[in-house]
């Protein structure tokens, strides 16, 4: 039996926790936040909530699709059944597609919970250095508490976060990859009257904006208000990462407003939140097991730039660890 210590507690961190304790080894899992699920993230306010970080998801591989279906029998996740729109300077239409598309519920990150249960949690401790011991690993955090020793570390957290956590030598850079991640500004509104706006899901071609969608339109969400979330492009949040909410705001409104076949109604509560490392820019699947170091790297960029991709890089890095520590 082989104890691995994960940093982050995402998609990839908690399902590779998973995969590796029902295969008898022991882990813990270190959290800078107060919350599972990382990007998978949705925030709950005063009788609303809204998915701020990723949308929905999709499945593609024969592994990741047998995995959805042992989380839609636990009832973790959902079909979202919903046709997107597109809107364009000129046009507003709709843009159907044979896409399945699935949610966590009630919560995006609701599948995150389930295969967490039973695995040691260290929450709101950011690790901050790694310390060699001999052929194991000790973790250090930001207020100077150790934890260990580990026999093999497995960094999760977004690319820039994991390599500021490698020590110096350990892996080769090149072995990293050059992938960049990109930034998203989020922005989530309630509105205290429904709202005349016919789509439920809207991809903007704006080049300001680029996603909106009416959270209170995916299933098992709280129906008090008619809620919708923003994400601004790609290249608009990295031109902007200092913009205020009142900027924010404006912009949301005004695509609602395009969208809209009425006046908007009253909007009861906001919120905004910057995802520096949203999404990685290319997807060049890299090499996940660093045996000499005892380092795995896991994450939706070592494989791609999507929830399916953080899934399948637990899983493909387990499946070596299991073999590596038989
Ligand atoms: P993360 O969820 O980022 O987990 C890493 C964890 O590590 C985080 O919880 C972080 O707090 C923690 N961490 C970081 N550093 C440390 C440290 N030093 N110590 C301790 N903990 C640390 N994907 C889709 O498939 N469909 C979508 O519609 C979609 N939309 C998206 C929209 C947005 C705005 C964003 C941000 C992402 C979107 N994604 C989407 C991508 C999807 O969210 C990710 O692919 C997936 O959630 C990544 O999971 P992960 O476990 O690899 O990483």
């Amino acid at each position: 039996m082989a104890n691995f210590a994960i940093i982050g507690a995402g998609l990839a961190g908690i399902s590779l926790a998973h995969q590796l304790k029902l295969g008898g080894h022991s882990c813990a899992v270190f959290e800078k936040s107060r919350g599972l699920g990382g990007r998978l993230a949705t925030r709950r306010l005063d009788h609303w909530q809204a998915d701020h970080g990723a949308q929905y998801f999709t499945a593609s591989s024969p592994a990741f699709t047998a995995e959805l279906g042992r989380w839609l029998d636990k009832g973790w996740v959902k079909p979202w059944t919903v046709t997107p729109w597109r809107l364009t300077r000129e046009h507003l239409s709709p843009s159907p597609d044979q896409q399945q598309r699935f949610v966590g519920t009630p919560n995006m990150n609701a599948m995150v919970h389930g295969l967490a249960a039973g695995i040691p949690l260290y929450m709101k401790t950011r690790i901050d250095r790694l310390e060699a011991d001999g052929d194991q690993w000790r973790l250090w955090d930001e207020h100077g508490e150790h934890y260990g020793n580990f026999d093999a570390v497995i960094l999760t957290a977004p690319m820039a976060q994991s390599q500021a956590l490698l020590p110096a030598g350990v892996i080769d850079a090149t072995q990293i990859g050059s992938q960049t991640m990109t930034p998203t500004w989020a922005m989530a509104l309630a509105f205290n009257q429904p709202t005349a706006i016919e789509a439920d899901a809207v991809f903007v071609k704006d080049g300001i904006v680029s996603w909106a969608a009416r959270d209170t339109a995916k299933p098992g969400r709280p129906q008090d208000y008619e809620t919708w979330v923003l994400h601004f492009s790609a290249q608009w949040s990295a031109n902007h990462l200092d913009a205020s909410p009142e900027l924010l705001q404006q912009q949301v409104v005004e695509v609602l407003e395009r969208l809209s076949t009425a006046a908007l109604p009253e909007i009861h509560q906001s919120f905004s939140h910057r995802w520096l490392y949203a999404r990685a820019a290319t997807a060049e699947p890299i090499s996940q097991w660093h045996a000499a170091s005892r380092i795995g790297l896991a994450g939706d960029w070592t494989q791609g730039n999507r929830i399916e991709d953080a899934w399948i890089s637990a899983n493909k890095l387990a499946a070596l660890l299991l073999k590596e520590y038989a």
